[in-house]
């Protein structure tokens, strides 16, 4: 059974989705910046990177802290309701991701996860994060 109607339930996604694409956002403009060059959402890549730069054989994810499962994060937990249906779902998405980055690194590809909620929280880590991930490569 489902515990929502349906509009509130694409009230919800969409909600969640925006948000996601706003954090996007934001990473691609902190990059914009720091003056790297990027592409978005590379298809040829296991995972479809969000963020790909070739020049440094570096790729960026921005994940969502609800729907990949971010750990110790409040926006990570599992919702109390339907909690069967989205623990199976979200382990889902956790081992898809884990598979991609693993395939993307055989590939000799450097990957970097940023997380929505440090995104929004502390861009300022962000910015240093990628300035660590980005040098000597
Ligand atoms: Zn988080």
């Amino acid at each position: 059974m489902d515990i929502w109607s349906k509009e509130k339930r694409s009230q919800v996604m969409s909600r969640i989705l925006s948000k996601n694409t706003g954090i996007e956002h934001r990473v691609r403009k902190i990059l914009f910046a720091m003056r790297y060059r990027f592409r978005l959402h590379v298809k040829e890549l296991p995972g479809k990177p969000d963020i790909v730069l070739r020049k440094y054989n570096a790729v960026i994810f921005v994940h969502g802290c609800f729907w990949h499962s971010h750990s110790k994060c409040r926006d990570g937990t599992i919702p109390k309701t339907r909690t069967v249906y989205w623990k199976a779902k979200l382990l889902k998405n956790k081992n898809r991701d884990s598979k991609h980055m693993k395939e993307l690194r055989k590939m000799g590809w450097h990957v970097l996860r940023l997380w929505e909620c440090e995104v929004e929280r502390k861009p300022d880590n962000v910015v240093r994060k990628i300035k660590k991930f980005l040098k000597n490569k």
